[in-house]
């Protein structure tokens, strides 16, 4: 049955971000706590998935929250009020950055991006123009994806971009402007400002507060402060996405926190019902809010403020607060960051280790100029990386961990304990050897 199983799924479903024909899927049938069993084998998930599981499996609370909602109401047009939205909203409330008051519920990450470019468009019309990074990732529908860095993404969309203009990344490790900082000055972040006087016509800047798939660079501190400070002066709006920084990744409810930064928008999913259910959520400040009393908000989905997606959010923010996760996080996170430092001593393949919290990456390169082991381009192109295959031994012996072409993503969930780490540490450990060898 599991080969048939395998065979449907391969053949009449697509493997997205995948070449079809090397695609070989394992048969996950049973997960708990921070393990998934794949093809019978458990496996430690030392990535929550794509950065989403953030409770783990198994959370009795979420599920029982959800059944309940799914025996009350199972839908209702998103045109009616509900007593689960009213309950999403209020904790929301108490855990968002205190000037965003109204929500738009969606059901990914993707929506929730699309949403705030119109609403951005929208509100600061004629002004169209949004500035989003080379290096970052929004999503893959055509709006966001047209947000997404790299234009190698875009290959069947050669259009997708009108209006959208590319700024630099705060990428220490290999600077844009092949600087170094503190000298630097923040180049990265003051040449936004030049970007925005020169281009004119510019409603928004969106920025993923750390960056996650293209290998969770944190920037400097005072990068978030300055990018709020020019798009105040400027007059355009900041809107963070936080689909994979918010819920406790960082530490901290949203990555925002770290640095004190109130966005005018701030689009999440993820974790926001601990990838239970499907959600998406685009949240704007009061002034946004206000701006559209008079006016039709002219977007929605069937599926939007869906009473099954909305009842996991006050149960997971409940949760959060009952097993005290954020304090959790930023413990072991400091513990997982001094282990994977660690690894850096020992293993020459290691270029570099960042993150915060639970959000780490390891960047892997084949010398001191610092040659990566594979680009965008190779994966593009249907070649697999040395990492690839580093990733692949992993999940052999037995730990998943979610990776680039030249990176791992260390981002488990955020329940995990301290013996946990140690383990996929271990394992880490032995397998790197592959590519010190390389
Ligand atoms: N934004 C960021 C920062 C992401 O990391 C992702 C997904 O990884 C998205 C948006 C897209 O979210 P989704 O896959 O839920 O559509």
């Amino acid at each position: 049955m599991d080969e048939d199983l395998v065979k449907l799924v391969k053949e009449h479903t697509f493997g997205t971000w995948k070449v079809q024909k090397t695609w070989n899927p394992l048969n996950v049938d049973k997960a708990e706590g921070v393990y998934f069993y794949a093809n019978g084998k458990k496996i430690l998930d030392f990535s929550s998935q794509l950065v989403n599981v953030n409770l783990g499996y198994g959370n009795k609370e979420v599920i029982k929250s959800i059944e309940d909602q799914l025996e009350n109401l199972q839908y209702i047009s998103p045109a009616f009020a509900t007593e689960v939205r009213a309950r999403a909203v209020k904790s929301l409330l108490e855990v968002m950055p205190s000037n965003l008051t109204k929500f738009f519920f969606s059901t990914s990450g993707t929506e929730a991006n699309e949403a705030a470019i119109k609403i951005a468009r929208f509100y600061k019309s004629p002004s169209y123009k949004i500035l989003s990074r080379y290096r970052s990732y929004h999503g893959s529908t055509l709006g966001s994806l047209a947000l997404t860095g790299d234009y190698r993404r875009w290959y069947a969309e050669p259009n997708v971009a009108p209006g959208v203009v590319k700024i630099p990344e705060p990428y220490c490790y290999r600077c844009p402007f092949k600087l170094k900082y503190p000298e630097c000055n923040l180049a990265c972040v003051n040449y936004v400002d030049y970007v925005i006087k020169n281009e004119g016509n510019v409603a928004g800047v969106i920025v993923e507060p750390i960056t996650g798939t293209n290998g969770v660079i944190v920037p400097p501190k005072e990068y978030l402060p300055t990018l709020r400070k020019i798009t105040r002066e400027n007059d355009v709006l900041l809107i963070t996405d936080e689909v994979m920084t918010g819920w406790g990744r960082v530490g901290e409810w949203f990555a925002v926190n770290l640095w004190g930064v109130q966005p005018d928008i701030l689009t999440t999913a993820k974790g926001a019902s601990a990838s239970y259910v499907p959600i998406g959520i685009t949240a704007v400040s009061k002034e946004i809010a206000d701006f559209f009393e008079d006016k039709m908000f002219a977007h929605g989905h069937t599926f939007e403020a869906h009473p099954v997606s909305l009842s996991a959010i006050p149960a997971v923010i409940e949760e959060y607060k009952r097993m005290n996760l954020l304090a959790h996080v930023k413990a072991m996170g400091s513990y997982l960051g001094e282990r994977l430092k660690e690894l850096k001593e020992r293993h020459k393949s290691i270029g570099d280790v960042r993150g915060v919290g639970l959000f780490w990456a390891i960047e892997f390169v084949k010398d001191e100029k610092q040659t990566p082991f594979g680009t965008y381009e190779d994966k593009y192109e249907g070649r697999v990386t040395e990492v690839d295959i580093l990733a692949k031994k992993l999940l052999d012996e037995g730990v998943y961990v979610f990776n680039g072409p030249s990176w791992l993503v260390i981002s488990p969930p955020l329940i995990i304990k301290k013996e946990e780490i140690d383990e996929g540490i271990e394992k880490l450990d032995e397998k790197i050897k592959y590519l010190d060898e390389k």
